[in-house]
């Protein structure tokens, strides 16, 4: 086996600390399960723009092309806030998923047992859940033309955003939702507005008939995008695999994520077009920010983080065996009472960051070492 790159770009704020507790788990893996990855880092966001001038400059962009493999902590800050556009942090993580041609945003939405009080809903309705949420990310009303605010000859503005998507856009995302659902719950759910848009029509036919040539063995359920709002939170254990374009997945996405309790939990990741060889450019990151709030204290939750190195293990490595470790590593250091503050409860033991990625490497010792 050839040895990967990994580049990891751990950002601002709060991003260095919960990466180094990916740093320990990635020296686990060479310690005890002989496992080495080809590591490099890098800059973006605030700490590249004290350092370059620039939120990315142009050779980690091709760091990051060139690698198997990146794992983003977080980037922004106040102290960046009022740079100019062009030189704003989180343009430097647009330009990454821009230049990697990242179309498929993957986010679960998962609840571990421990903490499915958390959650907003009835706990008996979210435990054991386990959904995946594709949303494409590149097309959409997002970047639609024509787009634009005009004046019309009577003076009253108008503001104009267009949603399209093409036949290529549709099949490449719904290609990622059933080959992941194959490893799952072999369940998809496509969402659209078919009732009412033109763009869901075609999003429809397209599903449907990439799922019949090449799917047959997959579950396929075409959703109203109204619906599956409220399906998500009437009966959301229904769900497997959701594939949706950017606009709908941008809302869904967060809804989902809201029934797992905790932004310092969640994972996710963005992957682009599969290569001859099946390989796909891949960005993984926590979905939260950089927590200026708590950074430098030794406060956040690693967890997003880790379970998004998880991820990359998995999905881009192709180690299952290593991700259904550090899954499981992560559920019994929960189970046995561990919480960093953002998800205390009552009766748990409150750590700091530090602690909780000691705590996981422990939990690895025990169940593979
Ligand atoms: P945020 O996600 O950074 O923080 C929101 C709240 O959640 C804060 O109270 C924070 O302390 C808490 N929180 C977030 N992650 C946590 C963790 N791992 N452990 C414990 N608590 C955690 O969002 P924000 O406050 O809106 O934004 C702060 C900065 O982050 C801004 O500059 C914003 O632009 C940037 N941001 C970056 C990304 C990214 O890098 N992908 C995403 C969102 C926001």
């Amino acid at each position: 086996m050839t040895t990967k790159k990994l580049l990891i770009l751990a950002g601002d704020g709060i991003g260095p600390e919960v990466m180094a507790q990916v740093q320990r788990v990635i020296d686990w893996m060479a310690k005890k399960r002989r496992i080495t990855f080809d590591v490099s880092e890098g800059l973006v966001g605030g700490c590249s723009y004290d350092k370059y001038g620039t939120p990315l400059t142009d050779q980690t962009m091709q760091q990051a092309i060139d690698a198997d493999a990146v794992l983003l902590g977080a980037v922004g800050g106040p102290k960046w806030d009022n740079l100019p556009f062009a030189d704003k942090p989180e343009r430097g993580l647009l330009r990454l998923r821009k230049d990697m041609k990242l179309f498929a945003n993957l986010r679960p939405a998962f609840v571990f047992d421990a903490l499915a009080e958390a959650s907003s809903l009835k706990t008996d309705l979210v435990k054991g859940l386990d959904i995946m949420i594709v949303r494409e990310l590149t097309g959409g009303v997002y970047f639609g033309e024509p787009r634009g605010i005009e004046t019309l000859p009577n003076g009253e503005r108008r503001g104009v955003n267009t949603q399209v998507y093409t036949t290529h856009e549709i099949v490449r995302i719904a290609d990622v939702a059933f080959e992941l659902a194959a490893k799952r719950g072999k369940k998809v759910h496509s969402v659209e507005k078919a009732n009412v848009m033109e763009s869901g029509v075609l999003w429809r036919e397209e599903v449907q008939k990439l799922h019949d040539a090449k799917y047959p063995g997959i579950a396929l359920e075409h959703m109203y995008a109204d619906n599956c709002a409220m399906q998500l939170v009437r009966r959301p254990k229904q769900f497997d695999v959701i594939v949706t374009d950017n606009l709908f997945g941008d809302l869904l996405s967060d809804c989902a994520a809201m029934l797992t309790g905790s932004l310092g939990m969640l994972p996710s990741a963005s992957l682009g077009a599969a290569d001859a060889a099946g390989n796909r450019k891949a960005l993984y990151e926590p979905v939260h920010g950089s927590a200026p709030d708590i950074a430098g204290k030794d406060l956040a939750n690693p967890l997003a983080t880790l379970l998004s190195f998880g991820m990359m293990l998995r999905y881009s490595f192709g180690m299952t065996a290593e991700a259904d470790l550090l899954d499981t590593a992560v559920k019994n250091v929960l189970d046995g009472g561990l919480r960093t503050a953002d998800i205390m409860q009552p009766g748990k033991a409150k750590v700091s960051t530090t602690v909780m990625g000691e705590s996981i490497v422990r939990e690895l010792d025990k169940l593979g070492g």
